[in-house]
């Protein structure tokens, strides 16, 4: 009986030996380079306004484009749609810009589907209703309508949230700068106040990334659906369709001016490439590997 009990246990012993063998380790050559991915959606924030104000002490750990192009018509829903599913309008057909509750959803594949599709906790904030069109139902979202929500006051519950749920992918949406130039124009005293706050605003949450003992993991993308000329925006001028795109955060390489053009379809794909996670082979949009200290197989 002892025998017997001892090539039990030795037989379990091996059997456990093989099953930690043959299981994928942690920390190896695949590491993605972020854990966490946030992405703010300035509505309406001009590139040459952002960069204008960018201070020194954010371009240093910035890797940016102001340059980047999002798709037409340079209009909120049909940017947004290009940007969450790595395709320009040509193929999501979103032209229209105006959506209710009730009415049909974005049944696309997106960067949200694809993270939630692999277990990733994926959570929005939005200041304008219709962005709810971007994902399905059940997809977590909190609607912060403005005004009475200002940019500080959004950027603060993104804060707040990511430090309490940790979420894979927290897309954030201001509406301020296109409030503001809608009402004062674009590139007024009134919209550049507006436009000024921003960097303060993004220190203020890598600030309380850091605090949560995320930020090594975490990739912060911050851009915009579109820019905007007099009182508008919507058409194929430069100054519509020129956004921001600043990538910050422990993954990233600090001090680079990215050189390649950027549209706004491969933010999708920069935030699956930086999960890890892979990129569907039909999307237009191409990781910004560029802006990314990618992982070597030496690890971290
Ligand atoms: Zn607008």
């Amino acid at each position: 009986m002892r025998f017997r009990a001892a090539l039990a246990a030795a037989v379990r012993f091996v059997a456990l030996a093989l099953l930690i063998a043959a299981s994928p380790q942690r920390g190896s050559a695949a590491s993605p380079p972020a854990r966490h991915v946030i992405i703010i959606s300035l509505d309406g924030a001009r590139a040459d306004a952002l960069q204008a104000v960018w201070p020194v002490s954010l371009r240093e750990r910035s890797a940016a484009s102001w340059s980047a192009l999002t798709t037409l018509p340079s209009s909120t829903l049909p940017s947004h749609t290009s940007m969450v599913t790595g395709v320009s309008p040509q193929i999501h057909g979103v032209g229209f810009n105006d959506w209710r509750p009730g009415q049909m959803r974005l049944a696309l594949p997106t960067v949200f589907t694809e993270v939630r599709r692999r277990g990733g906790v994926v959570y929005l904030l939005v200041a304008k209703e219709k962005l709810r069109f971007l994902v399905p139902e059940e997809v977590p979202l909190d609607y912060l309508a403005y005004p009475r929500h200002r940019q500080a006051d959004v950027i603060a519950s993104a804060a707040r949230l990511f430090a309490e749920r940790r979420p894979a992918l927290l897309f954030v949406h201001v509406a301020d700068a296109d409030d503001a130039g809608h009402r004062y124009g674009w590139m007024s005293s009134r919209y550049l106040t507006v436009i000024a706050e921003v960097p303060a605003l993004v220190d203020g949450l890598l600030q309380a990334i850091r605090a949560a003992g995320a930020l090594n993991d975490t990739l912060v993308i911050v851009t915009a659906d579109h820019g905007g000329h007099g009182r508008t925006h919507g058409t194929a001028l430069p100054e519509d369709l020129t956004i921001p795109w600043v990538a910050l955060g422990g993954p990233v390489r600090g001090g680079v001016m990215l050189e390649r053009r950027i549209w706004t379809y491969d933010t999708a794909a920069t935030a699956l490439f930086a999960l890890g996670l892979p990129v569907p082979g039909a999307w237009q949009g191409r990781p910004v590997v560029e802006a990314l200290r990618v992982a070597t197989p030496t690890g971290r």
